[in-house]
């Protein structure tokens, strides 16, 4: 990969997408998508320091439509895309129960989000990454097969799903030099994380970016800070 990058973050209002958006912006060229224009607004006006390009498209991961009109805008400001953070996602409120009460529509709204939502993204974006590219697709140890636990059952499937679109990606795409990974960002500090969590945002996004920068990408992998972990 070249110096600079033009790289698109879902999800890029708060938590880990902001802490990323904020991180990569000072040397890259970065577009986060928000679904609220005065929250994206903001962001955008603190952010600025004339050395970078920065912007937002207003994106719901889980509408279609709003995704094409996103991509059309980004396809006008970037002649390539080289580096996607899916990394919207949502934790419902009944993460606490057990599966056999959690609502149908919970799973089915998760995975509307979490699941479908990065499929929907790349549907768009995959052709606009015209030199081959990067999609990092920001999951969870919770989907880990291997240390499956109870709980946090939409949550759950929806990321143990994301990692199988991982794979199935990673194998189709890299005749294109496109390379797909998921990855663990730790516990964070975020809405989602709560403040019990035992990383910081920054001390997250310092890991990924590194990872999401490094020469050794890896193709259809499941790491957390730079490490390769079991599915
Ligand atoms: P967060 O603080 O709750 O932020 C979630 C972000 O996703 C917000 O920007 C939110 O936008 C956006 N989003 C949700 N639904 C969306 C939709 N339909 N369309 C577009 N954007 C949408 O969460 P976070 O902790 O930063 O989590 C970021 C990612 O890391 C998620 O995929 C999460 O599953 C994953 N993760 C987090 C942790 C952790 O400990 N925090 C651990 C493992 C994995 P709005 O502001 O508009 O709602």
């Amino acid at each position: 990969m070249n110096n600079k990058k033009n790289i698109v973050i879902t999800g890029g209002n708060r938590g880990i997408g902001l802490g990323l958006f904020e991180n990569l912006s000072r040397d890259h060229n970065v577009i986060f998508t928000a679904r609220d224009r005065v929250v994206a607004e903001q962001i955008v006006n603190k952010a600025k320091n004339g050395n970078t390009e920065i912007n937002y498209v207003l994106m719901d991961v889980n509408d279609s439509q709003s995704i094409a009109e996103a991509s059309e805008k980004i396809s006008q400001k970037f002649k390539s895309v080289d580096l996607l953070f899916n990394n919207a996602g949502i934790l419902l409120n009944e993460y606490q129960l057990p599966a056999l009460d959690t609502s149908e529509k919970s799973i089915l709204d998760t995975f509307n989000t979490n699941t479908l939502g990065v499929l929907r993204v790349c549907k768009f974006i995959v052709p606009l990454m015209k030199n081959g590219g990067r999609i990092i697709n920001i999951s969870s140890g919770m989907g880990q097969l291997i240390e499956m636990e109870s709980g946090s059952t939409a949550y759950r499937i929806s990321k143990t799903a994301l990692n199988t679109i991982t794979k199935i990606l990673s194998n189709e795409l890299i005749d294109n030099n496109i390379k797909v990974n998921a990855i663990c960002p730790g516990w964070v500090q975020t809405d989602m994380g709560g403040k019990n969590a035992t990383l910081t945002v920054q001390e997250s996004v310092q890991r990924i970016t590194e990872f999401a920068l490094s020469k050794n990408f890896p193709n259809g992998k499941f790491l957390r800070h730079g490490e390769v972990i079991p599915w």
